[in-house]
C-alpha cells in the first residue's frame, strides 16, 4: 500500500497548507537592504508564504524558506544572496 504524506501536498508550486519547509534549508536568503527597491519580484516568485512586504523592504519567516533561493535568482538588483546555512 502506497501512504501519502499530504504535509507534503502543494498546488502549483505554492505552499497553500503554510506547513513548516524551514528544515529543509541548507541555504539562506540575506537581503541587502541598502539595494531593495521594493518592487517585490522576490514576493511574488517565493513557491512558499515566506515573504511579506515592510517598510525597509521583504521579510522572510525562516519557518516557511526552504532555502530554494527563487528570490535570489529573481531578484532584478541582485539584492539578496544565498548563503550557507550553517556558515558562522
Ligand atoms: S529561498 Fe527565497 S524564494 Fe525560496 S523559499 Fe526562501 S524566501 Fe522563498
Ligand atoms: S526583488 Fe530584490 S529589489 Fe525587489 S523587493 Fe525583492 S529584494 Fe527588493
Amino acid at each position: 500500500m502506497i501512504e501519502k504524506d499530504f504535509k507534503a501536498f502543494v498546488l502549483g508550486g505554492l505552499n497553500v497548507g503554510g506547513w513548516y519547509v524551514g528544515d529543509w534549508r541548507i541555504q539562506r536568503p540575506v537581503v541587502d537592504y541598502s539595494k531593495c527597491v521594493k518592487c517585490w519580484i522576490c514576493e511574488n516568485f517565493c513557491p512558499e508564504i515566506a515573504i511579506t512586504r515592510s517598510a525597509v523592504g521583504p521579510q522572510i519567516d525562516f519557518r516557511f524558506c526552504k532555502g530554494c533561493g527563487i528570490c535570489a535568482n529573481e531578484c532584478p538588483i541582485k539584492a539578496i544572496k544565498m548563503v550557507d546555512e550553517f556558515r558562522r
